[in-house]
This record gives C-alpha cells, structure tokens and sequence, in this order.
C-alpha cells in the first residue's frame, strides 16, 4: 500500500516518529548491552547507557536538524530535538560535567548558524539550565509519588521559555507559538507514560533473570549459575590458560543442628555462614563469587587465581566461619565447615574432573575430623 499523500494528521505522524526513535534506542541498547556481557567486556551497563545514550541522541538532533538547516523555519523540529534532551536527561539519567555543554551547543549552533543572535545564546542557556534541572528532580524524587508531577513542573515552563525564544528570533505568529508548545507538552506526558511502560518490563525481566540464578534463602547463586560459570571458566582456561581455583566447603553435622534446634535455625545458620562467606569475599575480590551447591554444600569459584592466592582467602573464610556466634531462639550456635581446595590441572578433561577432585578433597577433610582445609 502507498499513499500519494499522506492522510494522518501530521501530529499523529510525530508522535509514533517520536516513539519509533526511542523503541529503536531501546532495542539498540539491549543488543549492545548483551553483546558486551557476552564478550566479558569490562565495560558497565550505565557506561554503554551513557555513551551510546549521547551518540545516539546526538546523531538524531544534528541529523534531524540538516533537513532544515538555514531555511527560515528551521525551528520546526524543535519538539523532537527537546523530546531527546529530555529522554537523555531525566530518564537516561545521564550526567554531563557543565563545562561539557558549551562545545556541545556551541557545535549546535555553529552548524545551525545562529552564533550572531542572542535570542539563540538565551536558548542555549535556558536549555543548558532545563538539561541540569532535570537531572536534579531525577535524582532527588525518583521514588517519591509526586515524580511525574514534578517532571511536568519542570518540562512545561523550560518548553515555554524555550519556545519563546524561538519566538523572538523567528517572529512567527502567537498561534504557532501556542500550538508548539501544547506539542510539547503533550509528547512529554506521553514520553513519560512510554518509557514508564518499557522500564516496567525490563524491571520485571531482571526480576526474573535473578530468580532463575540466585538461591531465595540465601541470596547466593545457585546450582545453575554455577554450571555456567564453571562451563565459562574451565573453557577459558582451557584456550588461554588462564588460572583457576575452587573451594568447596559443607557444614559439619549440620543435620544435628536440624534436629537439635529446628530447621529454622538451621536456615539461619545458612544464612549467616553465606553473609559471612560474602563479607570476606567482597573485602578481596567481587569476581569471586560463592554458589550454593546442595543444602549445606557451598562452591567458590576463583578466575585467574592459582593456589597460593587461593589459600589466602580461603584461610579468612575458614577462620570468619568457624569464629561465628549464630542467635538462635534457645542458644548460640556454633558451626564449623570442611573444605575441600584445587586448581584446574592440564589433565582435567571437563569440569566433571575438576569438581571431583575439589569433592574428594572436602571428603578428605571430612573423614579426617572435619573443620579442616584439604588443598591438593
Ligand atoms: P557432615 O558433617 O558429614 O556434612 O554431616 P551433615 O549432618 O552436615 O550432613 P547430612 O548430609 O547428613 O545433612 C545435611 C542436612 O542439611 C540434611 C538436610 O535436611 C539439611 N538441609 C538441606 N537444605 C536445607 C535447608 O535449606 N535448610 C535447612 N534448615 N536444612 C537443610
Ligand atoms: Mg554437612
Ligand atoms: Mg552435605
């Protein structure tokens, strides 16, 4: 189907326009983001949001403004353009030093040719001042119920100023000015509301994301997350010999502590030993991270360590656990753990290989008398 003219009212037009610009840096986004992570990239989700976020926002206002560049209504896309700033600035949240702004609009206005007129420097200003307070009400009510209240407080009196200057330069009629400026108003409403729907579903992805990967009790990852990482791991050592290591520890006559004092003490217990574990772990190194393997059975996967690193941490972790006081309703409990130590050896096949040989360690541990450390 073609239309030798187009027969839905330009508005209608701009505002799936408008959508459409941030469905696709929506999409874009993700794509990047997800190839990054699948890469191992070191780069952080909130780093690509901002850069990507600028570029992208950037080629859309200069790109959209050489359709009108130097024609006397070359204020016609100013809606789209403040829409972007908008987006970059509140819901983007992204934070650009002041001094970043004037090549920014200096650039902008060198290619729009408007570096002579004063009424474009008062719009400059203005719009520098509208980008700084949008992320001040971003960051300091986010939360708070009166959000999009005050998003509007903001939007609508910045969108006038704007557009009166606009005015003063151009001199179209009053009417235009009005009409404009309702546009505006309205695309805010609707860029709120859109994006408030988008970041409902993303929020409800990453709920589920990290249900399927972490233990509910604990809070640690699971047996899943686990398997793919010691997949991820054992293959990277197994291309560029990078280092890596595994505790595995399980807590001693826990079924006593059951039976003894109830299973919510028991899940307490559980508890408090993977706080401690955690607490230890993020003092050394965030990249080691700690799975619940089985009931009582914990995994730590250690990428890039050898043995003699290894021991360190495990030597705090060992000693952390075994000092802990846990509250329980009746006493205080004490635990202690058997641990089991290794670092993938060129002999090892699969993962299978290395796990067991980290599993006959603990058992090693555990025939010996438990609460005791097997590295081999
Ligand atoms: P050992 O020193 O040889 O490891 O003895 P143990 O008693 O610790 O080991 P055993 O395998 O006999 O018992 C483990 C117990 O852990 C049995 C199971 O009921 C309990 N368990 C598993 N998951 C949970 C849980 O989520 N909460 C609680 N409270 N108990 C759990
Ligand atoms: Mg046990
Ligand atoms: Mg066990």
């Amino acid at each position: 189907m073609t239309w030798s003219h187009w027969q839905v009212p330009p508005f209608i037009t701009s505002v799936f326009f408008v959508l459409g610009v941030f469905t696709l840096y929506w999409v874009s986004y993700n794509w990047i983001a997800s190839w990054a992570r699948n890469h191992c990239l070191k780069v952080s989700e909130e780093s690509i949001n901002t850069w990507y976020g600028v570029a992208y926002m950037m080629a859309f206002a200069f790109g959209i403004q050489t359709f009108v560049v130097g024609q006397p209504n070359s204020w016609e896309f100013m809606n789209f353009q403040l829409i972007a700033v908008i987006f970059c600035a509140y819901f983007l949240n992204i934070h650009i030093p002041y001094y970043w702004f004037f090549p920014i609009l200096l650039a902008y206005m060198t290619f729009n040719g408007s570096l002579g007129y004063w009424e474009s420097w008062g719009h400059a200003a203005t719009m520098m001042t509208f980008f700084i307070t949008l992320n001040v009400i971003r960051v300091r009510y986010h939360n708070h119920k009166m959000a999009p209240v005050l998003y509007m407080a903001v939007g609508i009196p910045f969108g006038g100023l704007l557009w009166l200057w606009m005015k003063l330069k151009f001199d179209f009629t009053w009417l235009t000015f009005w009409e404009e400026w309702a546009y505006l108003i309205i695309f805010e409403v609707l860029l709120y509301i859109y994006v408030s729907m988008l970041s409902h579903d993303v929020e409800l992805k990453l709920r589920l994301a990290k249900f399927a990967s972490h233990d509910a009790l604990t809070k640690t990852e699971n047996f899943a997350a686990y398997t793919d990482a010691i997949q991820y791991l054992f293959d990277e050592h197994q291309n560029s010999r990078r280092p890596l290591a595994m505790m595995m520890f399980d807590i001693d006559h826990f079924k006593h502590i059951n039976d003894t004092y109830g299973h919510s003490a028991g899940d307490a217990v559980l508890q408090q030993v993977t706080d401690t574990v955690q607490t230890v772990l993020e003092a050394n190194d965030s990249t080691v991270k700690l799975y619940r393997t089985g009931g009582e059975e914990f995994n730590i996967l250690f990428p890039g360590y050898d043995l003699v690193e290894t021991e360190h941490i495990v030597k705090q972790i060992f000693t952390a656990v075994n000092h802990l006081e846990i509250h329980s309703a009746q006493t205080i409990i004490h635990v202690t753990i058997s641990v089991g130590v290794s670092a993938v050896s060129g002999d090892d096949q699969s993962p299978i290989d290395f796990y067991n040989r980290v599993d006959q360690n603990l058992y090693h541990s555990k025939r010996n008398g438990r609460m005791q450390v097997t590295v081999a």
